[in-house]
């Protein structure tokens, strides 16, 4: 690791000093205070300082709540509209050298199955997840010394390579331990979408009590991780903090600390934020008590969202299909569907969990198709669009391009576009009429240019038409 070095000397961006003190109890927002956030919040344009957050995390006043989930109701329409982007993660080894004190996969666990996924395997489950109707993945892998960067470029590859009956991956994310500059390069050059990581706590002390051992007790090795992966060129990085290590508040300042740092050094900050909350696992050690409520989560979504217009959001299936309908209005942009922890688990399709074989509990098992019903039923359109990566629309060119104009005039009607293909190749007649009522709907009272309501009307016929993969 030729950076290790620079790693420890360097200093760590978050101050953890400070951030104690701008959530202490003691720190309570005048209205005035909160009234000049929240005017600055609602024009939905600029990151939000480490302060201004601070306001709005100190401020459980139920008409201040309401004000800030009003407010990221309408910035996630005024920006998203009504999209929301569908994946499913998929994972493809559980071997693992760390001891995450949280985590099924952790080393010392010998109740857990143990597997990595070969080639063929992998065919067998990106096939099935194809077949589904899906188009983007995220890849999991745990930590330990066959996941090298090679294996992860060659696991990448293979994905893009499989060829269902109705088409193929367009985009692969992937989820794996930080590496080195150089092998950030190898699996860049594999064509990664987004590389995520998440910190799990920012509070070093904490950080330390829950990895005991292995690469990952090392903090700022992974703390710069994504200083790395910039470096090698990828310029779409995923952050994010396991909810119910430590306290939420100083969690929300640490997720804001890495933006503004990636902001300042890189021009961009990430592409997208995760807020998973603990949930249980086979051998899992709990120290103090900082269960996130739900009440507390929503409250997490909506601040992110005033806090970060422009970056998305993910919540994943370890929320219940209730709790994920709730959230989704606070200004969730990402949720995966149809989801399957258990390695070879999209073969297999079991309709319970064994976590003798996974990672932790999933709260919404739902199917892509349930879940795409339900998004419908509810005004959401589901995308399964993967236009702006393919075009080279990442990193600061995405930010560039991420104004609402932008998102009404490409990512709204390349979401039309990837659903009317759902509903062409997967869909039975009752799922296709709520969609297309659906899209018809959007076309006639989104907020397009002309041209390009005239271009998506005849983009969607071609699609009907049989052609695929059309797109802005
Ligand atoms: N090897 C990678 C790494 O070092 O980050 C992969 C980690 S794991 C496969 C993906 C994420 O699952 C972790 O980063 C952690 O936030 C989350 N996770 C682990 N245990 C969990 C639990 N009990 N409940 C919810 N999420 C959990």
């Amino acid at each position: 690791m030729e950076t290790w070095k620079d790693e420890v000397l360097e200093q760590s961006f978050v101050n953890t000093d400070l951030i104690e003190k701008l959530i202490s109890a003691e720190n309570i927002p005048s209205d005035e205070e909160f009234n000049k956030v929240m005017e600055k919040a609602e024009k939905g344009k600029d990151t939000l300082s480490l302060e201004e957050v601070a306001v709005l995390l100190n401020s459980p006043q139920k008409e201040r709540i309401e004000r800030i989930f009003e407010t990221a109701k309408e910035i996630k329409e005024r920006v998203y509209g009504h999209r929301v982007v569908l994946f499913a993660p998929l994972y493809l080894g559980n071997k693992c050298m760390n001891l995450c004190t949280y985590c099924g996969f952790k080393a010392t666990n010998t109740e857990i199955d143990r597997l990595t996924l070969d080639l063929d395997q992998i065919d067998g489950e990106v096939n099935t997840l194809i077949d589904q109707g899906h188009k983007r993945l995220i890849l999991v892998y745990g930590t330990h010394p066959d996941y090298t960067a090679e294996y992860i470029a060659k696991t990448v590859e293979k994905t893009y390579s499989v060829k269902g009956e109705h088409g193929e991956i367009r985009r692969v994310n992937i989820n794996a331990a930080p590496m080195s500059v150089e092998d950030f390069k190898k699996i860049k050059d594999s064509g990664i979408g987004t590389y995520q990581i998440f910190q799990e706590t920012y509070h070093e002390p904490t950080y330390s009590h829950v990895h005991p051992q292995g690469e990952k007790a090392n903090f700022k090795w992974r703390l710069f991780g994504l200083d790395r992966a910039m470096k090698a060129g990828i310029d779409d990085v995923g952050i994010g903090a396991l909810f119910g290590l430590y306290n939420w508040k100083f969690e929300v300042l640490g997720l804001m600390s890495h933006v503004l740092h990636l902001e300042e050094n890189y021009g961009v900050g990430p592409h997208t934020i995760s807020f998973p909350r603990l949930t249980e696992a086979t051998g899992i050690v709990r120290h103090e008590d900082y269960t996130v409520k739900d009440d507390e989560l929503k409250r997490i979504i909506a601040i992110l969202r005033l806090a970060v217009p422009y970056t998305g959001l993910i919540l994943t299936a370890r929320e219940s299909a209730k709790m994920r309908k709730e959230c989704m209005d606070l200004g969730v942009s990402q949720i995966d569907a149809g989801t399957q922890i258990e390695l070879q688990g999209y073969t297999k399709n079991e309709k319970e969990q064994d976590l003798a074989k996974e990672q932790f509990t999933i709260g919404d098992s739902r199917s892509l198709l349930e879940v795409m019903q339900d998004l419908m039923e509810n005004g959401f359109v589901p995308s399964f669009c993967t236009a702006c990566y393919r075009l080279g629309r990442t990193g600061e060119h995405f930010m560039e391009f991420s104004k609402p104009g932008f998102i009404h005039n490409f990512c709204s009607p390349n979401a039309y576009l990837t659903l009317a293909e759902y509903l062409e190749d997967y869909a039975e007649e009752e799922t296709k009429e709520t969609g297309y009522n659906l899209i018809k709907q959007e076309i006639k009272t989104a907020p397009l240019d002309e041209r390009v309501k005239k271009d998506v009307i005849e983009k969607l016929e071609k699609i009907k038409n049989g052609e695929r993969d059309l797109y802005f």
